[in-house]
């Protein structure tokens, strides 16, 4: 028999369907709760669990069937915890905020960023010899991290979709008007950006998939998130956005998912 679905969401490139349901009895990736999935196998319908961030099992492997969750071996537990913790690997955020805030004290042509390593360079440059760098950075990127940082193009993962400087300005103005005094911004980070450097009387914070903005943004700023399934990678960004929530007049302004 078949879970209790409350709601089904189909793609019809693959011909499978994606079981809408409460996620906290899933399995988890190191990208948190996975998705329930089903597919036709022969005449039967088979369920499954599977990443909810990406659609290529060469960027994360996990599946299990469904009708195997609760006979899953110790071994196999340990394997997805241990993938879990090497995910979050190399994730300060209170070290790269330091960084940051290090690397804006410096006049630009000596401010530079490791692409490879997803960090600012602050010693040791010979180690980053080989790896793609940016350097020379002006104020303006420094608070526009979008405008530096090469998009994620990954459509099976992280793709990114950025706003214009139209539709920011437009968006902000509009908030402005309603008399909002906050705004979380759910993968839209050029709203943050904006809000962050150029408006007075707004407060934001992001929640992003995109790990990059640990380095830009202070951990009052920005939260790790993955909006597929609600999960927030660290317990204390959690903490952050659940506070930033209980502000009056705060508005929510979200990225589209787009399951294609
Ligand atoms: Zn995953
Ligand atoms: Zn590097």
């Amino acid at each position: 028999m078949g879970p209790d679905l409350k709601a089904v969401k189909s793609d019809r490139c693959t011909g499978v369907d994606i079981i809408i349901e409460d996620l906290k009895s899933h399995p988890c990736c190191p990208h948190g709760p996975t998705l329930m999935f089903s597919k036709d196998v022969g005449q039967v319908k088979k369920y499954f669990y599977s990443c909810s961030a990406c659609r290529d099992r060469k960027l994360c492997n996990f599946f299990l069937w469904a009708d195997e969750k609760d006979k899953v071996s110790k071994h196999k537990l340990d394997a997805w915890e241990c993938e879990r913790i090497t995910f979050l690997k190399g994730i300060n955020h209170r070290r790269q905020f330091l960084a940051f805030n290090k690397v804006s004290a410096l006049p630009a042509p000596k401010r530079s960023f490791c692409n490879t390593c997803s960090k600012f360079i602050i010693e040791d440059e010979c180690k980053h010899a080989e790896h793609s760098i940016i350097s020379d950075i002006t104020d303006n990127q420094l608070s526009h991290p979008s405008e530096l940082l090469p998009p994620l193009v990954n459509a099976k993962k992280e793709a990114q979709y950025l706003f214009s400087k139209e539709s920011v300005k437009f968006l902000v103005d509009t908030f402005l008007s309603l008399n909002y005094k906050y705004v979380i911004c759910i993968g839209t980070p050029r709203i943050h950006e904006y809000i962050q450097s150029s408006v007075k009387g707004l407060s934001s914070i992001l929640l992003d998939i995109d790990r990059r903005y640990h380095n830009f943004f202070g951990p009052l700023e920005f939260c790790w998130y993955n909006s597929f399934n609600n999960h927030f990678f660290f317990k204390e960004a959690q903490l952050v956005f659940e506070d930033f929530l209980k502000s009056s007049r705060c508005a929510i302004l979200e990225e589209k998912i787009r399951y294609s």
